[in-house]
This record gives structure tokens, C-alpha cells and sequence, in this order.
């Protein structure tokens, strides 16, 4: 009997348990563009998902299918296409989050008798599996990533001989939407992701416990925009780690930390995991210091170098991340939540869990959170993890004629360069500011228009 495969956070064809657990019968090949999941995301990572539906196409299409696409609630398009091809299931790879869990159980309810199966996730480890010795989930990444290990998970799946139901309606995928001027995006599918991977261990995975941390050398994988959309799983990168590569699985074990800690508490994407902590005072996201930070123009070059970065590729080093976020709640006060909607809109790998507990570990408000003290010092940033100024240079031209270090602090220059624009804050006087705030925490009436001090004033 015929068998749906309706694929969301899964987009390729090898390593797929969900596919192969569809396999018996005819596959039908199903994405939904669904407007609840393609409203928060802005230009670049909506382009990249249909260069990414494109390759899949373009796969599909030499096997003899092609994928079918639809648009609108999947309640409803799911169940048509079930409907037209008499289908007896329909296969996922689960989804956790909280908005997709949500959605297949309306789903699976609207589907009736047809099965709807789950089969894998985007994770090594599903969320929810891995629980203390009380039964509790972990609040703390440690002991989490200690029981995520022994827990181990399954080598990658082989694939199932698919045999894929023929001609389908549906809708082209559309054109890319139009993006900035000069916005430069990787290659798209799973061919793309393979490839990107092969070339990250022969060149960067030996020395990546060394320079994983410099934005100037560029030397992480990048895998996190295709581990997004699901075109390499977790597991597949895992089976190609040695034990030297220990760095690296750690860092994977936070994408499945997160992902996890969504799971066990559903409303740490939108509240604050430490509650104390919203009680805290803060400055007007519609200030001109938001709109200064967005654009990178705030007078600090590290911090205007990522936010320059994330506008120019929809990404940024994780070290830069921390950085700017620490700088736009602790040096400019704006609550953390403001911060993560502008990284999920311009992220490609803008994903939930990954980014609000990125955003709130750097606030000190999430579950094992960085604490409320450590305020990043943009300047000593730039100099230790950009120590000859490549990464400023590179992304914020008017400082390129800035030889060396000399480029992370322009005001000590004899003549700075007139078009790149002053400090916005006092980073000292703001760091104090920050933790009188956090002090307070908890005691104070909540104010959200408290001014945000500038140098002099
Ligand atoms: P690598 O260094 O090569 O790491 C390999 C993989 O490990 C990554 O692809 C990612 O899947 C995972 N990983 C590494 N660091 C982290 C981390 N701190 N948290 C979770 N997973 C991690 N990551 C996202 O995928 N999506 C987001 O929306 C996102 N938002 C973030 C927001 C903030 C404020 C911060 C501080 C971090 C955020 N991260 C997010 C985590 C991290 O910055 C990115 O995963 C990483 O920069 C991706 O680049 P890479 O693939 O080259 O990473």
C-alpha cells in the first residue's frame, strides 16, 4: 500500500530511518509549505530551504519521482494527499518542538484510521530519553552530556530499496525571495552537506579543539545551517568521530541539550528559565542602540563585525554570537528576547531551542546559564579571539585600512576613520549598570524604558 513520507527537518535521502520505515510500497514524497513555520524566517533562511526543496527535487527526479509540494495548514494538506493516493500511512521523523508536536497530533487526529508513524528525529538521542536517576530531565549540560554518551545511539541507517509512487500534483517551489544585495549563501541539499563535511574533517576537525573558538580562521564545520533542515543527520557525523574528536561531540551534544530542555519545559522558548530574573529592568528595544547593534554600527568593531556577518551570510561564529548577545542585554540593557527574534529572522540556522537558550544562557536567565556577572568585554574579545584583526577587517570595510590590532579599539587611533561611527555606550559604566540591574533582580518594580547611558552623560 502507498505510504506518505512527509518530510519536514529530514530533507534528504540517505541515513533516513523514517523513509525506510515508509519503504514496502509506493512513496510519496511530501513537503508542506506551512505559513505558521515560514513567518518568522526572513529572506535568507526561506531561500535556503527552497534551494534545499530544489535539491531534493533534483534527487528525486533521477530516481524516477519528484517531491510533491503543497501549501497551507498541514491539517488539511496532509490529509488531501493521503486522500488522492489512498494512502494506508503517512511517516515522519518526529518533531519536539513545540509548535510541530502540536501540529502532528492535529495531524494524526484529522488522519483518522491512515497510521501515522514516527520514526527517528533530528537528534542522535530524542529528546525525553535521557532522564536522571529520579526520573527527572537534566537541568545541567555535564551530567546531561555524561549520560547522552553512555546512553550511545544508533550507527547511521542504511538505505531501504524505495520504490516512489508516480506523478502527484503540486506546486513548484517557489522563487527565492529577494535578498540584500551581496548576501552570500553555502550550497544547499544533502550532496552540499556531505561535501562540506568531508572537507571539515580533512582540513578542520583535527585542530578544532584549538581554533573552533577564532572567527578569524573560519574553522568550524558549519553544519548547523544543514543540520536544520535535516540534511545530514547527527548521528552520520558522529559515526565519523574518533576519540580525539571529543571537542567536537560535545559541541553537538549542545544542539541535543537544548533540544532537550525544550522538551522537558516547552515554555523555555518564549520565558525565562530563571524566573527571578524577569523581573529585571530594561531599556526600549525601539531605541536607536537596537537599531545601531541590528546594523552593526554601535562603534565596537567585534560586535559590528558579527552583526555585519550575520546580515552578510545569515550566520555567525559562535564566539561572536556570545559576544553580541552579551553586549545587546548587558551593555545596552534590551531584554534577551529581542535579540533572539532578530537572530531568528536572519539566521539560516535560526532554530528554536539552539538559539533561545543561547540567548539565554549569555542573559544568565537559562538553564545552566553563564553566570549573570561574566559581561563580555568587546574589545579584550577582539583582541584574544581576533588577535590581528582578519575578521573586523573582513566584515566592516571602513576599518579595513587598519593595520593589526590596532583595528578592535579605532577611537585610540590618531585619526580614527571618519565613517565609522562612535562608541553608543560606555562598555565600563554599562557593565556596572548591568550588574546593579541583575543585584536588583527580583526586588524592583519592572520598568522596560529605563535610558540606555552614553558615553558623558
Ligand atoms: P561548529 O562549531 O562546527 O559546531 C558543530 C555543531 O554543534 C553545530 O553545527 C551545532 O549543531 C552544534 N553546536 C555548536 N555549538 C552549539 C551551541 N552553543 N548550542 C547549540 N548547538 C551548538 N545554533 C543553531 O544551530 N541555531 C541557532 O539559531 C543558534 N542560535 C544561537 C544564538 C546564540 C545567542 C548563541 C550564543 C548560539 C547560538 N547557536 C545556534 C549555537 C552556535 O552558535 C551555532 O550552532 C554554531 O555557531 C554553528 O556553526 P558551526 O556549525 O560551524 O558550529
Amino acid at each position: 500500500m502507498t505510504s506518505v513520507l512527509w518530510l519536514r527537518r529530514d530533507l534528504r535521502l540517505r541515513d533516513h530511518p523514517a523513509l525506510n520505515a515508509a519503504a514496502g510500497g509506493p512513496v510519496v514524497a511530501l513537503f508542506v509549505l506551512d505559513p505558521a513555520l515560514l513567518g518568522p524566517a526572513g529572506p535568507a533562511r526561506i531561500a535556503f530551504l527552497y534551494r534545499t526543496l530544489r535539491a531534493l527535487d533534483t534527487e528525486l527526479r533521477g530516481q524516477g519521482a519528484r517531491l510533491v509540494i503543497r501549501r497551507g495548514d498541514p491539517v488539511t494538506a496532509v490529509a488531501r494527499v493521503v486522500r488522492e493516493v489512498g494512502a494506508g500511512s503517512v511517516h515522519v521523523s518526529a518533531d519536539f518542538n513545540p509548535y510541530g508536536a502540536r501540529r502532528d497530533a492535529a495531524v494524526e487526529a484529522a488522519l483518522g484510521d491512515v497510521a501515522f508513524v514516527r520514526t527517528g528525529s533530528p537528534y542522535a538521542v530524542s529528546p525525553g530519553r535521557i532522564r536522571n536517576a529520579d526520573g527527572q530531565p537534566y537541568r545541567v549540560y555535564t551530567p546531561f552530556y555524561r549520560a547522552w554518551t553512555s546512553h550511545g545511539w544508533p550507527p547511521p541507517a542504511s538505505g531501504a530499496r524505495i520504490v516512489w509512487h508516480g506523478e502527484v500534483e503540486g506546486v513548484d517551489v517557489p522563487d527565492d525571495p529577494r535578498l540584500p544585495a551581496g548576501v552570500d549563501l553555502p550550497e544547499a541539499g544533502e550532496d552540499a552537506a556531505l561535501r562540506a563535511w568531508r572537507a571539515f574533517r580533512g582540513q578542520g576537525l583535527a585542530s578544532y579543539a584549538d581554533d573552533r573558538n577564532r572567527p578569524d580562521l573560519d574553522r568550524t564545520s558549519r553544519m548547523s545551517v544543514y543540520l536544520k533542515w535535516g540534511c545530514v543527520h547527527p548521528r552520520t557525523l558522529l559515526a565519523d568521530l574518533g576519540a580525539g574528536d571529543e571537542r567536537y561531540r560535545k559541541e553537538l551534544a549542545w544542539r541535543e541539550f537544548y533540544a532537550h530542555v525544550l522538551h522537558a519545559w516547552p515554555r523555555s522558548a518564549r520565558e525565562y528559565v530563571q524566573p527571578k530574573l524577569a523581573a529585571s529592568t530594561y531599556a526600549d528595544p525601539t531605541s536607536a542602540a537596537f537599531a545601531a547593534w541590528c546594523a552593526g554600527r554601535t562603534g565596537f568593531p567585534m560586535v559590528d563585525a558579527g552583526m555585519r556577518q550575520l546580515l552578510g551570510q545569515g550566520w555567525m561564529h559562535n564566539r561572536v554570537r556570545m559576544l553580541v548577545a552579551s553586549f545587546l542585554v548587558k551593555d545596552l540593557h534590551i531584554e534577551w528576547r529581542h535579540g533572539a527574534r532578530y537572530f531568528m529572522r536572519h539566521l539560516v540556522d535560526g532554530d528554536l531551542a539552539s538559539n533561545q537558550h543561547g540567548w539565554q544562557w549569555t542573559a544568565g536567565t537559562g538553564t545552566d546559564a553563564a553566570p549573570f556577572y561574566r559581561v563580555f568585554n568587546p574589545v579584550t574579545q577582539g583582541l584574544k579571539f581576533d588577535p590581528d584583526g582578519d575578521y573586523v577587517r573582513r566584515w566592516v570595510p571602513e576599518l579595513r585600512g587598519v593595520p593589526g590590532p590596532a583595528v578592535h579599539q579605532p577611537w585610540n587611533l590618531a585619526q580614527p576613520p571618519p565613517d565609522y561611527p562612535d562608541r553608543i555606550v560606555d562598555h565600563a559604566e554599562e557593565r556596572r549598570v548591568a550588574l546593579e540591574r541583575y543585584q536588583r533582580a527580583g526586588t524592583d518594580p519592572v520598568s522596560r524604558t529605563e535610558p540606555v547611558r552614553r558615553p558623558g552623560t
